[in-house]
């Protein structure tokens, strides 16, 4: 549907660039290992600024819905992502010329790169953004009895000892 954009990264800051569009979860490769489908669609908006150490850098909004695994009932559950973040862009000399109070720590940064694969930038932040373990509400799992170990068995091993016996 969406043909795989490139941006040439330090011109697209500098220029003050900006790109919105669309792209399939299905089309998000590397995704595919963490969904329980490939359903649903995402929109994102990337704007390229320089901030006021100018340094280069690329600010991502990103927001649709995916469908993880529930790591309490492994049935499919729909997740919202929700990614506002800004990567700043470095040449690998370059690195070293940013002194910690510039290479701010709320943000990562990655390779200027004259031909950046919008797409895969999107996977890394989204991959970044997933919770370890997502889970369900409390209560919407199904069968959610048979899987939660009960209160009274503390012991891991303890049904494995009831086996044996
Ligand atoms: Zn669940």
């Amino acid at each position: 549907m969406h043909a795989r954009p490139f941006i040439d990264s330090l011109d697209f800051a500098s220029n003050g660039q900006q790109i919105s569009s669309e792209v399939l979860v299905a089309d998000l490769s590397r995704l595919a290992d963490v969904l329980s489908n490939s359903e649903g669609a995402l929109s994102y908006t990337i704007r390229g600024a320089v901030n006021k150490y100018h340094i280069p850098l690329l600010v991502l909004k990103l927001n649709g819905k995916c469908q993880l695994t529930c790591q309490r009932c492994l049935q499919g559950m729909s997740y919202e992502i929700q990614v506002d973040t800004s990567v700043l862009l470095r040449d690998q000399a370059g690195l070293d010329q940013l002194d910690d109070a510039e290479l701010d720590e709320e943000y990562e940064s990655i390779l200027a790169d004259a031909h950046l694969d919008v797409w895969h930038l999107l996977e890394d932040e989204i991959l970044l953004s997933l919770p370890f373990a997502p889970k369900h509400e409390s209560g919407v799992c199904r069968s959610t009895s048979e899987v939660e170990p009960q209160q009274n068995e503390s012991h891991p091993f303890a049904a494995l000892t009831k086996l044996k016996n």
